[in-house]
């Protein structure tokens, strides 16, 4: 038996990483070039080391948070608190960053990680045994059509599914005024009807009396789920197109904390709910958030901020202890940007990304990767020189 006082935690480090992305990614609020995360890396007084991933969708639109406040807030506030704290107490530590810090629930979940990490290597198992074990090995993954060209956006589907990676697809809208986003949603829709699945996610940017007129002609189409069309504070505005929904209503932005799923459960706001680790605090509170959302008749689906190879294996250890997810997942993230960084790149293959095994969180970071694409790596590089 492991005597866990023996794994204090000794050191915590933050480093931002900053990788290209294979093609733009235009989101409701930003295109995209480059996909910036945070790697966590916390060691134990015995020499044990476990390391997590803070993942943004490309800066601080979505949630507020930056990779620049989320090493500012570990280095200063979070790491202190932390230090000669006993590693497996991931409870009491949470704990303690919570009443000492509000919110900044990116960086606190980069930071839970990599405790999980740390205690799964040290116990030899992985981290999914430490969630209440597994009960999947894949996860099928949709692939997001962010480039607002139609044509192009379909020939990039057909080139998916060709290679058997993605046979269900989620056009980010938001960017131009609806009745220009709702001719290319239809349009891509249609263009690829047979052949695979079409989903819609405006971020947020449209209002009831947009989403009315928008909603019905999405279906028409054959789009099978939109996510989350309305401001994510109107909830009561959320019920009311549930209600009248005639496809999947996937709420994203609405849904962070626990609060959050009480009130949409107790309004009936949603018929399905994206759990992203990022913006509910970690994976221990997304498992509770899951397990809420259920408890109310409403399924889960399994969301992504675009992490990296290492973010992407992370969630698959999370996504494994998930037994209920009847749309899938978008776990993509590790295709969407150009490099690797773990010493296996992810496990995409026959529509569906595949957990690896290994204890932790079954990844391990390409420390030459690191080393190339940390954002401090010419200030490492000048101080190795002179
Ligand atoms: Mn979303």
């Amino acid at each position: 038996m492991e005597n866990s006082s023996a794994h204090r935690v000794a050191s915590v480090e933050a480093v931002i990483v900053d990788l290209p992305l294979v093609r733009e990614q235009r989101f409701a609020a930003l295109n995209a070039r480059g996909q910036s995360m945070v790697l966590v890396f916390v060691r134990s007084s015995c020499g044990a080391e476990g390391v997590g991933e803070a993942s943004l969708p490309s800066g601080p639109w979505w949630g507020g948070e930056s990779v620049e406040s989320i090493k500012v807030h570990i280095d200063e506030y979070f790491a202190p608190l932390m230090i000669g704290e006993d590693a497996f107490a991931v409870d009491a530590i949470m704990r303690k960053l919570d009443d000492a810090v509000f919110g900044n629930s990116f960086a606190k979940a980069g930071l839970e990680m990599a405790l999980l990490d740390l205690q799964g290597r040290v116990l030899n198992t992985p981290v999914y045994n430490l969630l209440g074990g597994k009960v999947r090995d894949s996860l099928p993954v949709s692939w997001p059509l962010a480039t607002g060209d139609a044509n192009l956006e379909i020939e990039e589907a057909l080139g998916k599914i060709d290679a058997r990676l993605h046979n269900v697809f989620k056009l980010k809208m938001g960017a131009v005024e609806p009745a220009k986003d709702v001719e290319r949603a239809c349009a891509v829709a249609r263009g690829l009807e047979g052949k695979a699945k079409v989903r819609c996610d405006p971020n947020g940017r449209w209002d009831e009396t947009t989403a009315a007129w928008a909603v019905p002609r999405l279906a028409d189409a054959g789009v099978d789920l939109i996510e989350q069309p309305l401001q994510r504070w109107n909830i009561e505005g959320c019920a009311r197109l549930t209600a009248t929904c005639p496809m999947v209503h996937m709420l994203d932005e609405s849904v962070c904390s626990l609060q959050d799923m009480q009130r949409i459960a107790q309004q009936r706001a949603a018929s399905l709910i994206s759990l992203k680790l990022m913006k509910s605090g970690g994976m221990r509170r997304s498992k509770v958030l899951a397990e809420m959302a259920l408890a109310a008749g409403i399924p889960v689906y399994m969301g992504t901020f675009l992490e990296s190879s290492f973010g992407t294996g992370a969630n698959m250890q999370f996504c494994a202890t998930l037994r209920d997810l009847p749309y899938g997942g978008e776990l993509a993230g590790a295709l969407l940007v150009s490099e690797s960084i773990t010493q296996r790149p992810a496990d995409y293959h026959d529509f569906e990304l595949h957990l690896q095994d290994g204890v932790g969180l079954g990844v391990e970071v390409d420390s030459d990767k690191l080393a190339a694409f940390r954002r401090d790596r010419n200030y490492s590089l000048h101080a190795v020189s002179s």
